[in-house]
């Protein structure tokens, strides 16, 4: 892939003790406790393993010394369904991107917010520690992106801070993890990718992430599932990031904090077929929970994750703002560098 940057050197410069790994799930919001609507409403123990116990529906909330659990707006102000266009780039910029559109658009990114995902997104703001973006895409993503010039958020975020996109080469090498988790739904393509366990799959996420400050996972399935309609499609996916989940909270090492959350909500109500205006799921487990006890909406979700990362650089800085790397710190090429 001539055109896909090569991902920056993990900075040996700024020892990161704090990182944080970031999953996020597209379209996923907290529904009615009702089982006939809302697939989140069954007993799913490696969410709750994220969530302090509780069950991942609308007014739940669990606060603990390494736990942080609620609902967030998704809804940013806007009247109208939130959309992934202005609610990643919300997400992973913390600045109001469907303010700056004036309204809610997507998927792709709006016009008038590609310059703050230039300059102010996750991998531009966390580079000095090392970032990472752990998804791995299949070649007809380059072919229809590369004819398209239409790249969601979370690639476009990439291309702009020359963060390395994973191909499915990487994923073989098990350097990279499939957005369904398994790799099943690209080995169903016919492509060469071995399926392999959620147990596995979460064992490299972990070794991502390891070298890395920040680490980013993204799951589509969720939004397309809602979309859909479809039970079985959700149970399939929830099925997987289920079993990724109780495995992330039994090997997470203790200075990692684990981070999900989601753009909008879709899938917590298959009796419509569209987004929803539902609080999206914020679920914290890790020393930097705490942080995250006053966000009440998308935008709040990058200062406090800056805030965990500052927090535990032992650096320096003032609290609440990155460390400096400062002059000549070494860079060496971490696993991914190349
Ligand atoms: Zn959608």
């Amino acid at each position: 892939m001539s055109d896909v940057p090569e991902e920056l050197p993990t900075d040996s410069g700024a020892v990161a003790t704090n990182r944080v790994l970031m999953v996020f799930l597209d379209g996923v919001g907290l529904g009615a406790m009702d089982f006939a609507t809302n697939p989140m409403a069954a007993s799913w123990p490696g969410f709750r393993a994220l969530s302090g116990g509780a069950d991942w529906v609308r007014g739940a909330a669990r606060v603990g010394p390494q736990i942080h659990f609620s609902g967030i707006d998704a809804c940013l102000g806007l009247e109208g369904l939130p959309q992934s266009g202005t609610g990643q780039a919300t997400l992973f910029t913390g600045v109001n991107c469907a303010e700056l559109a004036g309204r809610h658009y997507g998927p792709y990114p709006h016009s008038a917010t590609r310059q703050t995902i230039r300059d102010q997104s996750v991998f531009q703001r966390f580079r000095q520690l090392g970032v990472a973006f752990a998804n791995a895409y299949p070649p007809r993503f380059f072919e229809w992106v590369n004819r398209t010039g239409r790249w969601p958020t979370t690639t476009r975020a990439c291309l702009d801070a020359a963060v390395h996109i994973r191909t499915i080469e990487d994923l073989e090498a098990g350097n990279g993890i499939a957005a369904d988790v398994t790799g099943l739904g690209l080995a169903d393509l016919g492509l060469p990718v071995s399926v392999v366990s959620p147990q596995t799959a979460g064992d490299r996420l972990l070794s991502i992430a390891d070298p890395h400050g920040f680490t980013l996972m993204e799951v589509f399935q969720t939004d397309k599932a809602g979309h859909a309609r479809s039970r079985d499609m959700a149970r399939r996916i929830l099925q997987q990031l289920d079993a990724l989940f109780s495995h992330l909270a039994a090997e997470r090492p203790p200075e990692l904090t684990i981070v999900i959350t989601s753009d909008h909500g879709n899938l917590e109500d298959l009796s419509v077929k569209t987004h929803t205006r539902n609080e999206v799921p914020l679920a914290v487990l890790g020393p930097g929970a705490p942080h995250f006890r006053d966000v009440r909406d998308l935008v709040g979700v990058v200062p406090a994750m800056e805030a965990v990362l500052a927090g535990g650089t032992g650096a320096t800085g003032a609290p609440g703002s990155l460390p400096d790397a400062g002059p000549g710190s070494a860079h060496d090429a971490g696993p991914e560098g190349r």
